[in-house]
């Protein structure tokens, strides 16, 4: 049985993710996918958040588990015995970071292998961040995320809203 994590901040889950989810829960037997804590890194939801965002969208792939750790990627996976780190590439400004942490992963566990996905074209320039900057001034964010959760996402970080419409 190969059991695969997926790491990443997923603050909030966008289409990108999702389609990688999809696609690696088709090639292995089980998905993890792990929210990893960054305590120096400022989240906009919580991992509760994500991780409830996260359920909603994966509801309805079997293999696909939502977990989260705020330790080192390859100490969940040797105390998991996973067996693959899967992690998606978009325009070549991914490949450099995810090359070292890649290389840095296998030094620490030399078992530990990084599968790379190539993003979908219309995927490769949405980001977690991009979404939040369109909601933050109520933009239209349908197009990037799932729409089982876009009403939540809005609800969230809208300030058109929240200033009664005003912005500052
Ligand atoms: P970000 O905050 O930049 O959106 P995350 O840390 O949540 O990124 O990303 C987790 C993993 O998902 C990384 O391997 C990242 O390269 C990948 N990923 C992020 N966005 C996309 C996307 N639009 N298409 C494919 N893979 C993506």
């Amino acid at each position: 049985m190969k059991k695969a994590i997926y790491p990443g901040s997923f603050d909030p889950v966008t289409n990108g993710h999702y389609e990688i989810i999809k696609r690696a829960s088709g090639m292995f037997d089980r998905l993890i996918v792990l929210i990893s804590v960054n305590p120096n890194k400022h989240s906009s939801f919580s991992v509760e958040e994500r991780a409830d965002l996260l359920r909603r969208v994966c509801y309805d792939i079997p293999n696909v588990q939502i977990d989260s750790c705020s330790g080192l990627i390859v100490d969940y996976f040797r105390e998991h015995d996973c067996d693959i780190i899967v992690k998606g590439l978009r325009a070549m400004s991914d490949f450099e970071t995810e090359f070292q942490m890649a290389h840095v992963n296998k030094h620490l566990c030399p078992r530990a292998e990084t599968v790379f996905l190539c993003a979908d074209n219309e995927n490769t320039y949405l980001s977690s961040s991009m979404v939040k900057q369109i909601a933050v001034f109520g933009g239209d964010i349908s197009p990037f995320v799932p729409e089982s959760i876009k009403e939540d996402i809005m609800k969230r970080l809208d300030t058109t809203k929240t200033n009664g419409g005003t912005q500052k």
